[in-house]
């Protein structure tokens, strides 16, 4: 970490009730994807750490939930300006655990950043109702109310801003907040927490947990009665078993989980610009995020023109170690995910499907850097168009018809991010409408903002977080029934 201008944003133990704990039993270590180098040991923390951490917030609910919105907006804003001071830091802590480009990771730390502004705004919308009642004696009331301690459990995938996305939003509630982020990127994580130290938040009302113990902490977190909502993005299998667990209290729930976003390219489209905003979509994170791109559909009049443009694209992108000048695309987070799009596309091109671009490690780089690839010729029913690749694999495939390609886009059980690209008014109206998905960008590769309401359908998850309605998952609506007026 010679590279930061604060090194005292490295920390490594949980942070709960306002101090880093050093752990009670033992350490993991945090890797660089790039090179492999230990960067950090880190402290265990399971269950009990969890418990701790719960206690905590549950304790720093009433007063922080008692400030007015004002107050907690201004501790709000005082954290997002810490982050923009010391962006470079936390992309740089950020880079060196997870591998993404320095400057990705530099957008990133704005991105989770924005989401702290503008919580810290709609803090102070959080407005309530008053409804003509049956009986003139009556008003009927509501009031939106923090929902309570909110524990969450993130990715390593977006180790700033999926955490602050939740909490963000958690903390202009009114509620108290406790996550646990991915084993391999915990770092990003602890340097909110020492931020937000700073930033003069109150201990007990932002806590990191950090341990290996993923299925302890996330027994506590989903089960305690005194979490009154779960939070998780992740997998959509552990997702699954997270919510079956919130079942046993009935807790609030929200889910962010896998898509298998479709690409498609219409025989209108303006296809330079296709491409660029497929290559924003696809390798971002060298393909590793949920909305990536997975399955590319092109009208038949415009494939070839398409392929060929796209091949020049992507030839050129450079496959570096994340803190290179110029890097574009960084190394995967670890070999399970370059086994899993291997395997994923040997099986593939075993079926017929054509390797147009890469399709391998880049050895001189290391063992995770994965090319570029382009694989045409792409069936439904291939295990690669029903998987997430979370890799930078375009996989690409020709349609005739509209119709065949929302057809082709919503067979998948998931539903969360879907790109298209045409000119014709009729034709974007009646294809949004159509497509089984909670985003949908039109002529647009990149669509996440803070402003905007981010979740999915089918088993893509459950609620939105951003936007002006991200509020509602952290609060409680209460009804009052005024009489005797
Ligand atoms: P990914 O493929 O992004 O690693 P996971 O769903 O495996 O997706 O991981 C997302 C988060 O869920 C991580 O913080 C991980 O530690 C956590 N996690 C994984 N398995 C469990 C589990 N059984 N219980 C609780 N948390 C889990």
């Amino acid at each position: 970490f010679s590279q930061l201008k604060d090194s005292s944003l490295v920390h490594h133990s949980s942070y709960i009730a306002g101090q880093f704990h050093s752990g009670r039993s033992g350490h993991f270590a945090v890797h660089n994807p790039a090179d492999g180098a230990l960067l950090a040991l880190v402290a265990e923390a399971g269950a009990t750490e969890a418990e701790q951490a719960v206690t905590a917030a549950a304790a720093a609910f009433p007063a922080w939930s008692g400030l007015t919105a004002a107050e907690r907006s201004a501790k709000l804003m005082r954290w997002y300006q810490l982050m923009l001071d010391h962006q470079q830091d936390l992309a740089c802590i950020l880079t060196l655990e997870q591998g993404k480009p320095l400057e990705e990771a530099a957008g990133e730390i704005g991105y989770g950043a924005s989401f702290v502004s503008w919580f810290a705004e709609e803090a102070k919308r959080m407005n309530g109702d008053i409804i003509p009642a049956a009986k003139t004696s009556q008003h009927i009331l509501v009031l939106k109310q923090a929902i309570g301690v909110v524990a969450a459990i993130t990715p390593w995938n977006f180790p700033n801003a999926m955490i602050l996305r939740k909490a963000a939003a958690a903390l202009a509630a009114g509620c108290t907040f406790v996550v646990k982020p991915a084993e391999l990127t915990p770092l990003s994580a602890l340097a909110l927490a020492e931020l937000a130290s700073r930033a003069g938040i109150p201990a007990g009302v932002f806590n990191v947990v950090t341990g290996t113990d993923a299925k302890a902490i996330g027994q506590v977190l989903t089960k305690d009665s005194r979490v009154a909502k779960f939070s998780f993005t992740g997998s959509t299998p552990v997702g699954k078993t997270l919510l079956a667990q919130c079942a046993s209290t009935v807790k609030k729930v929200s889910m962010e989980l896998g898509g298998n976003a479709p690409f498609i390219v219409f025989d209108d489209a303006d296809l330079p610009a296709a491409v660029q905003g497929l290559l924003a979509a696809k390798f971002r994170n060298a393909g590793q995020t949920c909305v990536c791109v997975n399955r590319v559909f092109v009208q038949r009049p415009v494939y070839d023109a398409f392929l060929a443009l796209l091949i020049k694209a992507t030839a050129p992108l450079k496959l570096a170690s994340g803190l290179e000048a110029g890097c574009q695309i960084g190394p995967l987070i670890n070999q399970a995910a370059v086994d899993k799009i291997t395997r994923l596309l040997d099986q593939a091109l075993d079926q017929g499907a054509e390797l147009l671009l890469g399709g391998a490690i880049d050895a001189d780089l290391g063992p995770l850097f994965f090319q570029p690839t382009i694989v045409t010729d792409v069936t439904p029913g291939m295990q690669i168009s029903q998987t997430e690749i979370f890799g930078p694999v375009l996989c690409i495939s020709v349609f005739d018809t509209e119709q065949e390609a929302i057809e082709l886009s919503n067979n998948t059980p998931t539903g969360l991010a879907s790109y298209f690209y045409c000119r014709d008014i009729g034709r974007i109206f009646r294809v949004a409408k159509a497509l089984e998905y909670g985003m949908i960008g039109v002529n647009e590769g990149l669509i996440s903002n803070a402003a905007a309401p981010f979740g999915g359908v089918k088993e893509s998850g459950l609620g939105r977080e951003g936007s002006s309605y991200g509020l509602d998952d952290f609060t409680e609506l209460k009804y009052i029934c005024l009489g005797g007026l």
